[in-house]
């Protein structure tokens, strides 16, 4: 029986909250509710709060009598922020990391639109007019002091975008001095750029196997389509993805590009700003505030055709995407691993272009598991970049037995020689170590104490130059002490970091300059470009430094490379542990040896024949990355098994393993997912807090996600749960 339909009097909201559910509302006095679109954000009433909502739906009705609703105060937007492929891809993230849909909406978007600063209306600028200049002088808004302290602001001008930085209330306040007409405005439209796009700089002529992949990505334009192109180091990875954006730009169509840290977003940026005059909306986590929501504003409206960012920019606005690329897929830093919302960028930008129907291109030398295996069972095609581009050849790899050969702190005699010899011929020598600070532990020698870290079952790490003991897992700092505070022995920084091995080379090599790259000496991304004008120069002749080595960078002029201590990562439990170090020997290999000149890589190391070591060695990493894959598969691991990680921290062990036994207790797993745990996490005390976990296993993606689906607001609704912090890490990239 058809019922009539009635119109919707009723708007469901989502709200940045931990609460699974949509908020209902009613629309303000006198406004029909289809004046207010689905997509656009809304000021409201939540407790005594204002809040910023966004509206989901229409309903004809609510689960509470409409008397109780409260209405919405103002319309923010007054069309959608969010379209409606925006809302599905949210929706769809919302739900495969099973997480509340406002706060997902909320990571999507820059700080200044969560808190309500317009995003597609025109600037608006206000002046203070001559009488508002009077008042000011004679003192007629002394009773007023907010309205004073607004008026004083707009003396030298001020748009709409500085007032939301004011003051939430700057609406109502300005429309009072508007009234008294203090002030006048004037509407500034949203520029949008209409010329199609130049070509600045010509390509290179593509090698025969760049030709191929590109022409394999440029025949799938305009439908969904899964790419690897998997390509060594300086094998032109990057100019594949120039000349698939320029046709994309040719088409009228716009590019999403993904990179991984900040760090590598210059040069990229450098790189597209040379071959394109357009206009390119770059969101990362170095800019202001202001910059990130003038940046998204530009993608929203169109303007921009390159949007380039971090992980959060897979949420940007594209109108018209063409394509999506993903450099350097295999990164780490593609997985949010803190807060709540915990997703993986890579894989949402999967997701992102599948529902979008265009092509998606994962790049890395060292291509995720979870990728190959995608390639594997065919849900993406391999393009294969075996060569360098040019005259560049493939540096060599050796290991270097440091139980056979004297070290001193830290460096073999070997590495010591070949570094002499490589500098004698007038090139560049990088050492790469994963721990910056002087030493990982500060020991007494006479009665053994070692400087704990208070908050963390950890060690603190010896500053040198700071004059500090840090504790890398939590940033607790306190002064070095002058001797041991147990017996007023003289103490032993042990071990080596960065600050250290520059003190060791500065000396051993005196008067060649050495520049560290650590995340002390390099803060800013201004700081990273000064480095690498250094290097680049062939000024500095010696490169220290961590992780941020072995990104993206090109040194051309490095021909030998030392890898201090690959040892730690070889006897870890945890099932990437192998992964991460094979893709971080490989990608600090890769940045030896670019030019012309051949380069030398030396891995010091106790256990020389590991056969991860070996293998690696001897079939490179898709040798490697075989037989890698043949362990997780026996072992049940991803991407053999779907895992799903329930964390929990609290001030005691108990409660912290209490929350989790109760979750487990009330869970009615189905046959093919299982629960393991709970245990506590790798460090149990971390920031004086307990964590723990509980892990949730299966082959069976679809069943995993039904259980999970039932679970979680089961958990919610736990008395347990409000003496916790706990989250769901969907696709964990740690679980020990
Ligand atoms: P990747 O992104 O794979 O590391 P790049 O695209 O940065 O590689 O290329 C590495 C180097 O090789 C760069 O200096 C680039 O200018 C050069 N190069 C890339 N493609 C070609 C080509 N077809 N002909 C000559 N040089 C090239
Ligand atoms: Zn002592
Ligand atoms: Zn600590």
């Amino acid at each position: 029986m058809d019922k009539p339909v009635s119109p919707a009097t009723v708007l469901r909201v989502a709200l940045d909250t931990p609460l699974r559910r949509l908020f209902d509302y009613l629309p303000p006095e006198d406004v029909p509710v289809s004046a207010l679109p689905i997509g656009a954000r809304v000021h409201l009433p939540f407790g005594r709060r204002q809040l910023v909502g966004t509206i989901l739906a229409h309903a004809q009705t609510s689960e509470l009598p409409l008397a109780r609703l409260k209405r919405i105060t103002e319309l923010i937007d007054t069309e959608p922020l969010l379209d409606e492929p925006s809302r599905q891809f949210l929706s769809w993230a919302s739900e495969y990391y099973h997480h509340p849909i406002g706060e997902v909406i909320a990571a999507a978007l820059p700080r200044m639109l969560r808190e309500g600063a317009p995003a597609l209306a025109a600037l608006t600028h206000w002046r203070v007019t001559p009488a508002g200049e009077t008042a000011l002088v004679d003192g007629t808004l002394r009773c007023a002091p907010k309205q004073r302290e607004l008026l004083q602001r707009l003396v030298p001008g001020a748009s709409s975008l500085d007032l939301a930085e004011f003051s939430p209330t700057w609406r109502a306040l300005l429309r009072k001095l508007a009234e008294l007409q203090y002030v006048a405005s004037h509407e500034e439209p949203l520029a949008l750029q209409n010329d199609a796009p130049v070509r600045r700089v010509e390509g290179l002529t593509l090698g025969s196997e760049q030709q191929a992949a590109f022409a394999a990505i440029r025949t799938a334009l305009g439908a969904f389509a899964s790419f690897l192109l998997d390509g060594v180091t300086g094998s032109g990875k990057t100019e594949v993805y120039l000349r698939v954006i320029e046709d994309v730009l040719g088409r009228g169509q716009r590019a999403l590009v993904l990179v991984p840290e900040i760090g590598l977003t210059p040069q990229l940026v450098s790189r597209l700003r040379e071959r394109f005059d357009t206009v390119l909306a770059p969101l990362h986590s170095a800019l202001t505030d202001r910059e990130r929501l003038l940046a998204w504003r530009d993608a929203r409206s169109g303007r921009a055709r390159i949007i380039v960012g971090t992980r959060s920019a897979v949420f940007a606005p594209v109108p018209d995407l063409g394509v999506i690329i993903v450099d350097e897929e295999h990164d780490a830093s593609f997985k949010q691993h803190e807060g709540g919302f915990r997703y993986s960028a890579r894989d949402l930008a999967i997701v992102r272009a599948q529902q979008s129907g265009v092509p998606v291109v994962l790049g890395s030398a060292t291509p995720a598991l979870e990728s190959l295996y995608n390639v594997a069972v065919g849900k993406a095609t391999r393009l294969a970049l075996p060569q360098r581009a040019g005259a560049a050849s493939k540096p060599t790899l050796s290991l270097l037995d440091l139980r056979a050969h004297a070290q001193h702190r830290g460096l073999s005699a070997p590495l010591l020689l070949a570094m002499e010899k490589h500098l004698a011929d007038g090139n560049q020598v990088l050492i790469f170590i994963n721990r910056r600070g002087y030493a990982p532990t500060l020991l007494c020698s006479a009665c053994g104490w070692i400087a704990p870290c208070h908050a963390c079952d950890a060690r603190l790490t010896v500053h040198r130059a700071a004059g500090t003991l840090t504790c890398h897992h939590c940033g607790a700092q306190e002064p070095l002490p002058a001797s041991c505070p147990r017996c007023g022995h003289a103490l032993h920084p042990v071990g080596q970091g960065t600050e250290r091995i520059e003190e060791v080379l500065s000396k051993r090599f005196a008067g060649v300059p050495l520049v560290r790259f650590d995340r002390d000496s390099v803060q800013h991304p201004d700081d990273l470009e000064a480095a690498l004008l250094r290097v680049n120069s062939g000024e500095a002749r010696i490169l220290v430094g961590t992780q941020m080595l072995t990104k993206g960078h090109h040194f051309p002029q490095v021909t030998l490379v030392g890898v201090l201590n690959a040892d730690q990562s070889l006897f870890s439990a945890d099932f990437r542990a192998a992964e991460r170090l094979a893709q971080t020997i490989v990608q600090v290999a890769g940045r030896a040896g670019r030019a012309a000149k051949p380069g030398e890589v030396l891995i010091q190391t106790e256990y020389p024949q590991h056969p991860l070591l070996q293998n690696l060695l001897t079939r490179g990493y898709d040798g490697f990355a075989q037989v890698a894959l043949t362990e997780r598969a026996e072992a049940r691991w991803p991407p053999y098994a779907r895992l799903a990680l329930l964390r929990s921290s609290a001030k005691t062990t108990e409660q912290a393993h209490g929350f989790l036994e109760q979750a487990r207790a009330l869970a009615q797993p189905p046959p093919h997912v299982k629960l393991l745990g709970p245990v506590p996490a790798s460090m149990a005390r971390r920031a004086g807090r307990h964590h723990a976990q509980l892990l949730a296993e299966s082959a069976d993606r679809a069943a995993l996600h039904r259980f999970l689906a039932i679970w979680l607001p089961q958990l919610d609704a736990l008395p347990e749960a409000r003496a916790v912090r706990w989250s769901l890490d969907v696709d964990p990239q740690e679980v020990f």
